[in-house]
């Protein structure tokens, strides 16, 4: 499965990192956020070095849609309710201020990455009072919102919220105009830190600053993020032959799709699920029977899917790895918003790197604790313990033991994976690992294959 991203750019490929090197900073993993962290702490003239397991942007930011946005879903009555109006607006200004900086990064860089300002719209197939309320949160926490009743889309619907002056463009061509001068390895996966020294296979890079920008933290002991968030997959399909939209959609209702053209293609995403929890499949399928109802005389380009990791107040964790830790940093838990978090993450990241403080790191900080939250973290643990205890001190189901012959377990922790039968792997309910039907590592938090060949 192959993005229209990854079809239309080919990023030039760097070498693998050998021997021992040393740096100021060392930023891990060059996905959007690991590239736009290390372009920023250059430009502020800090000696940076950034290590990727596989290829730049190779991760989740090759499969994005890649609106930019603060229109998070439907989101801000919850933020309010959750972190108080205060709060909530410095979540805002950082998303909004976010659209902007990718406009003058893309400038700066005079990247031709076809980013383009216009409208981005939640919208709901019956629930008008909701979006109401949803327009005038928006507006209490700053931003151009407003409640509509027309939009492009090929359905009736309730009403949207529209946010004005929101953006869109082609995240890898924009990236590789960012990475273009910065120290990158590639197929350099980073087996383990002990204090400032990061080691991979075949040397190390000692550095005074460390961010794991690996999408999914892969340092599980201390932070545990592992326990505090999961991932969820959704899917994409690439249509051509349709409308070109003046906008970008998504829905407020559960099962609702999210639209936005690229030139003329127009992508089409949905059916997310905790990854992991797929058995059934049909994703695809479905995403292709809508296509052929609202959209007749399309053709499929392509599709693929990606995953997200999701916190459990939904606000990204970017900060400090752990209390206390002045060295070491992290940024995760986007929620299928990473273009503007990732940003958001870079700008709040190298100040702190930088030993200067930020209004925003009181919201992002992953070391909060947030009471309404509670019930999302409780789920996520009881997730990790029954995909860890499974078979051991649960029994399994009928259709478990069938399986049997088939499963293994995943090397992050040695939780029971499950066959995603629409994307022909495995995957961990728990925490989000992939594999191949080889066994071989897709996504991480793991940071290694499978030893066992798995069989399929
Ligand atoms: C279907 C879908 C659609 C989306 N659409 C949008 C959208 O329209 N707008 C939006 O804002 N967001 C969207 N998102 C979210 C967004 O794509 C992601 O949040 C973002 O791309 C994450 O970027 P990242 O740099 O944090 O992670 P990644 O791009 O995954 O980068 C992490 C990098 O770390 C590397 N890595 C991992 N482990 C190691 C290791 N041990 N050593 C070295 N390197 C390592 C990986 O190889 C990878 O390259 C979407 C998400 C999904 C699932």
């Amino acid at each position: 499965m192959e993005s229209i991203w990854t079809k239309t750019v080919q990023i030039p490929a760097r070498k693998k990192a050998e021997g021992r090197l040393e740096r100021e900073i060392a930023v891990i993993g060059a996905g959007m956020t690991g590239i736009l962290t290390a372009y920023r702490l250059q430009q502020m003239g800090k000696q940076v070095v950034v290590l990727e397991a596989g290829r730049i942007a190779g991760g989740q930011t090759k499969n994005t849609t890649a609106k930019i946005t603060s229109q998070h879903g439907c989101f801000y009555q919850k933020l309010i309710s959750d972190i108080g109006i205060k709060n909530a607006r410095l979540y805002a200004r950082a998303n909004q201020e976010a659209i902007d900086a990718f406009e003058k990064m893309a400038e700066e860089l005079g990247a031709a990455c076809d980013f383009v300002r216009l409208p981005s719209f939640l919208y709901s197939a019956d629930d008008e009072e909701n979006l109401k309320k949803e327009a005038a949160a928006a507006v209490s926490v700053g931003i151009d919102a407003s409640f509509v009743t027309e939009t492009e889309l090929p359905f009736p619907v309730a009403g949207a919220v529209r946010f004005s002056k929101q953006a869109q463009f082609h995240p890898l061509k924009f990236i590789s105009a960012a990475a273009r001068g910065l120290e990158i390895y590639e197929n350099t996966p980073v087996k383990k830190i002990r204090k400032n020294v990061i080691y991979f296979d075949g040397g190390t890079v000692t550095a005074q600053k460390i961010i794991v920008a690996t999408h999914y933290p892969i340092i599980n002991f201390p932070g545990m993020y592992f326990m505090r968030q999961h991932q969820e997959r959704s899917y994409v399909l690439a249509l051509s032959r349709c409308p070109r939209l003046q906008g970008m959609y998504y829905s407020a209702d559960l099962d609702g799709l999210s639209f936005r053209s690229a030139e003329n293609i127009l992508l089409i995403g949905g059916n997310a699920h905790r990854t992991g929890k797929n058995v059934q499949g049909g994703a695809y399928a479905d995403l292709r029977e809508k296509a052929k109802i609202y959209f007749p005389d399309s053709r499929e380009v392509c599709c693929w899917s990606a995953q997200d990791c999701m916190t459990h107040d939904g606000v990204p964790f970017v900060g400090k790895y752990f209390y206390g830790q002045q060295n070491r940093f992290v940024a995760t838990g986007y929620k299928k918003w990473g273009m503007t978090s990732s940003m958001a993450a870079s700008l709040l990241l190298s100040d702190l790197a930088c030993g200067r403080q930020s209004i925003y790191e009181k919201v992002f900080t992953p070391q909060r604790h947030r009471v309404k939250a509670a019930g999302n973290l409780m789920q996520d643990m009881a997730e990790s313990i029954s995909g860890l205890a499974r078979g051991w001190m649960f029994p399994y189901s009928k259709r478990e033991e069938d399986e049997q012959k088939h499963w293994t377990r995943c090397s992050h922790m040695g939780c029971r994976l499950k066959w995603n039968p629409d994307e022909k792997t495995w995957d961990c309910p728990c925490h989000g690992s992939r594999y191949t039907v080889d066994g071989e590592l897709l996504d991480e938090p793991a940071k290694c294959s499978l030893k066992k060949k798995t069989n399929r």
